[in-house]
């Protein structure tokens, strides 16, 4: 694999998936968390990954940008090999340059919302694109200004973490992944952690973002979300994907027990 082919230009992009996996395993010792997985995400698509708590959801998640090593198995972003590279006919593991290269063009949103503390909104959003883009510092803050008022802060730039509510400080970090323009957005149970009052307006920012063609991979156990926004939804239990399609097929004709056992307990 060159160097070339890891360019992010829009010539450059395949015309497959967005995301692809196959075949992943990974495990925490002797505890097997992804036992062959095999999924797509097509390019514009949300797909929402639902399942009980320990199914593997959040390690999926982290193993797609290689916050997580797989034991075996193949992961694509955009059609490049993840985390890994052929060489000389062997797969070895790509250079931390690389790695970094492929997590620049993917947002990731915690259930926490980790920002800088000691950093305003502003500066939590132009850090990345100023530091590791190396975008100039005018443009970057005029499109931070942009995202903050997207994500209905406008009035907030100046503002430290500790006086924003949690769904105002998770619609920064979600302002602060869009600022890196990503090709792909993960969010892992990014409304968990907040009061549920709050819950609706993080979602609200998902929703159109979703609409707007962003590619998503949503972990969450907002059924209504899932219901209403994927175009995708799949069902994990214990390390597997057990069922997936529309929300309609998921949500209305589960085939599997499973499926209809968990659905039944959490609607
Ligand atoms: P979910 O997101 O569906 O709740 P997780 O992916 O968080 O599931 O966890 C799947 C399993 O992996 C659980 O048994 C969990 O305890 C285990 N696990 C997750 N992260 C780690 C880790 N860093 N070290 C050891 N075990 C982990």
């Amino acid at each position: 694999m060159t160097l070339e082919k890891l360019d992010n230009s829009p010539q450059n992009a395949s015309n497959g998936p967005m995301v692809r996996t196959e075949q992943l395993v990974k495990r925490f010792g002797s505890n097997l968390v992804l036992n062959g997985v095999d999924f797509t995400v097509d390019r514009g698509q949300t797909v929402v990954i639902i399942g009980p708590s320990g199914s593997g959801k959040t390690t999926l998640l982290r193993c797609i940008n290689h916050l997580e090593k797989i034991d075996s198995g193949r992961i694509f972003i955009d059609g490049q090999m993840v985390g890994y590279r052929e060489q000389n006919g062997k797969i070895v593991e790509d250079s931390e340059k690389n790695i970094a290269r492929m997590r620049a063009q993917v947002g990731f949103v915690f259930q926490r919302f980790n920002l800088f503390a000691h950093m305003t909104a502003l500066e939590n959003i132009i850090e990345a694109p100023i530091h590791v883009l190396r975008q100039p510092k005018d443009e970057v803050i005029e499109r931070a200004r942009v995202l903050l008022d997207k994500v209905g802060l406008a009035n907030k730039e100046d503002a430290y973490p500790h006086r924003l509510s949690g769904g105002q400080q998770q619609r920064v970090a979600i302002a602060r992944a869009l600022a890196m323009n990503p090709k792909l957005m993960l969010f892992d149970e990014a409304t968990s952690a907040l009061d549920p009052e709050l819950v609706g307006e993080v979602l609200k920012v998902m929703r159109q973002l979703a609409e707007e063609g962003m590619t998503m991979v949503v972990v969450t156990h907002e059924m209504g979300f899932a219901r209403d926004v994927a175009d995708h939804v799949i069902f994990m239990d214990k390390a597997q994907i057990v069922e997936q399609g529309s929300p309609q097929q998921i949500f209305n004709e589960a085939q599997n027990e499973r499926t209809r056992s968990f659905l039944s307990r959490v609607l």
